[in-house]
Order: structure tokens, then sequence, then C-alpha cells
């Protein structure tokens, strides 16, 4: 059986949803068709908007704009705000924000990248630190992909707020939604953006959740769709998954994190005690209940990934965007870690369903594989 620990890659969906997909393929129309095939679809769409908006605690009123992923919704909240002053952003953000900021900057935008302390964690006194007046746009990530660390948004917002009260404050929170509590009013945040892959729904859906009166601007034009703030045809079938699973979380929201949190501490301990010189990045912040980012002296963590999926367990190097590429880690060289540990850190993320008795079958494969690595190349 295949241990999937690339949770935050994809979560991929469980069993639950097969019901969903099967009676939205039925009888599927177009949201914007006045026939009854049309309207079936349309009510699918409110009725996940309205699953959506519950999910992060946002009001009736609040905007909630499906879009085809955390993509599409950082790149829009970015083109939209990113134009009118500064922007600060973080060192540690997911590529999706990085490539944006770049944009902008090479429009003439002027952005301002805040690094993350050594333990990963952006505080709002960095944040404060470059705020002005001029400032009107502040954009940092809830919980890290990489790392797990999670950010106080809370008081980034009230130290944003007391310099700049015009600021729009963004958080990206696509890898903390299923994995803590996400609630837009008591983060103090005006917009949101989701993916609904990350949560067991499916890949090419997320959505930008905006508090009232907040005006985005659409990033693609067309079709009156999504209140004319997103053209094109809705994507029904991942709406509809999105709006099932987000009723999922909310009710299964603490046994999620329990379970996840039990089996994380699990294997921390286990790997700790069976593997030498082992570290955890990030470990004395507040952090994701599933996401271990294990260091490991003296092993590379591309050999350890194909080692491991030959045992048919599935880790990662960190974010699944970067696999393939060479370069190491923006967010722990951000965090100040050399090249050396970089290169020997995986991302080990498991889902809430694992069974914790897995374990044990995963660090003792990790552990024979590092075994075996460090006696070809002791000195590595
Ligand atoms: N933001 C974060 C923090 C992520 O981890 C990811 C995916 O890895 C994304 C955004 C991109 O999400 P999507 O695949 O829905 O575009």
């Amino acid at each position: 059986m295949v241990i999937d620990c690339d949770a935050n890659a994809t979560y991929a969906p469980d069993e639950r949803i097969r019901g969903v997909i099967a009676s939205c393929l039925l009888d599927l129309g177009n949201p914007s068709s006045l026939h009854r095939g049309g309207q079936r679809a349309k009510a699918l769409v409110e009725e996940s908007r309205a699953s959506v908006r519950e999910l992060v605690g946002a009001h009736a009123t609040d905007t909630v704009i499906f879009t085809s992923g955390a993509t599409e919704a950082n790149n829009t909240i970015l083109a939209t705000f990113g134009k009118l002053g500064t922007t600060i952003s973080t060192r540690i953000e997911h590529p999706c924000v990085l490539g944006p900021v770049k944009h902008l900057e090479a429009a003439g935008h002027k952005v301002i990248l805040v690094a993350p302390n050594e333990h990963g964690v952006i505080t709002p006194e960095a944040v404060a630190a470059v705020v002005t007046p001029e400032t009107k746009l502040v954009s940092v990530m809830a919980a890290n992909n990489e790392v797990g660390v999670i950010n106080n948004l809370h008081e980034i917002a009230r130290a944003v707020r007391a310099l700049a009260p015009e600021a729009i404050i963004h958080s990206d929170v696509a890898q903390l939604l299923g994995k803590g509590v996400v609630n837009i009013y008591d983060m103090d945040v005006d917009v949101l953006t989701l993916s609904a892959h990350k949560i067991g729904a499916l890949s090419g859906t997320g959505a930008i959740v905006a508090r009232h009166g907040i005006d985005i601007e659409p990033l693609i034009v067309g079709g009156p769709q999504e209140g004319k703030l997103r053209g094109g045809t809705e994507n029904v079938l991942g709406i509809a998954v999105f709006g099932a699973v987000a009723h999922m979380i909310i009710d299964e929201l603490p046994h999620r994190v329990e379970a996840m949190s039990r089996t994380r501490d699990a294997f921390e301990a286990l790997i700790k005690s069976e593997i030498s010189g082992v570290e955890i990045n990030g470990a004395s912040s507040e952090r994701i209940p599933n996401t271990s980012s294990v260091y490991i002296p003296g092993v590379r963590a591309d050999d350890l990934i194909v080692a491991m999926d030959l045992e048919r367990i599935l880790i990662s190097s960190g974010a699944a965007c970067s696999s393939g590429k060479p370069e190491p880690s923006h967010v722990l060289s951000a965090m100040g870690q050399d090249e050396e540990r970089v290169r020997s850190t995986i991302r080990v993320s498991f889902r809430a369903d694992m069974p914790e008795a897995e374990v044990s079958r995963i660090v003792r494969a990790l552990s024979s594989a590092v075994e075996r690595m460090r006696k070809v190349a002791p000195k590595r």
C-alpha cells in the first residue's frame, strides 16, 4: 500500500466525494443557462459559495469568487492592489505570490519582502518596521507550505492598521485551511485566498474571499460570471466538490487537527530517536499540525525521496512546485539555513486519516535508507 506523506502538495480526496461527483455528472448545465439544467448548476455553485463563506467565518454580504486555484487568486489580489502603492509581502511566500511580485517590480511598483526570523516566523515587528503611509497592500501567508510555521495574522494586522489604516491586508491561507481555524474576522484580514485541492477537494479550484466593500479587479475578463469578477464558465464540478468538502471540514476540523498532531508528534519523536543528528526546522514555532520539515545530516533530500518512493512512501523535498528544480528551498534559505542543511531537508506532510501505526514503517524505511546513504557518502 502506498503511504502518502505529501499532503501539502495535494490532499488526495477522500471516498466521500465520489457521491458528489456522481450526482453532478448526471445533468450538469451551464449556470448561465435559464433552463432547469442551468439553474440546477447555478444552485450548486451558490450552495458552495455559502459553504466556503461559512468555512472561513465570512458574512453573507462578503464576496466569494471561485477561481482555478490559489495561484489565480493570489495573482488577482496582487494585480488589483499592488499597483496602488507600496506592497509588503514576505520572502517565504509561495511562488504564486513571489511571481506576481516580480511583475509588479518590473512595472515600476515598489515591493518590500520581509524576511522570517530563524524560526520561520514573520513577526508583526518585522512587518511594522517597513510599513509606511504609502503601504497599500500587505500580503502574508497564514502557514508556510514547506516548514508549516504559522504567522499570527491578527497581530500583523493590528500593527499594519495602526500605521497604514487604508492598506489592504491579504493572506494566502491555502496551507492553514483544513489544518487550523481560519476566520477572516478573527484574523482581521480583508482578503483570503483558498485552494480546494489542499483540503481534499479537486485541483483546479480555489477562491478569493473578500470582505464586503473590498473591490477586486477581474484578472480574467469575459462573460459576467462570478459577479463580473472572473470571466469564464464556472468549474461547476470542482466548485460543488469544494462546497461539499468545506462542509466536512467545518464538522471535522477538531478531529482532523487532533489526528494530524498525534501522527506528526509520534513521527518526530521516533525519527529523532532512530536517526542521529535529525533536527526539525521551525520546531519551536507554532506550526500546522501535519507538517514536519526534517533536516537529516549526511544525505541528500532528493536521493531520499527516490529511495522512499521505491518503498511506496511519498515524501517531498520542499514545495511541490520546486521539485525537479535544482535550486534550494527559498524558504529555508530565508530562515538563514546553510546550503548543506537546505539540501538535506525533507518535508513530510500527513493526512488526517493516516493510521498512526504507519509511522513506524515510515521511520524504519527512512532509517535504513539514511544508513545506506551515509555509508556510501559519509562526509557529504
Ligand atoms: N499557496 C500555497 C501556500 C500553496 O502551498 C500552494 C500550492 O502548493 C498554492 C498557493 C497554489 O495553490 P493552487 O495549486 O491551488 O494554485
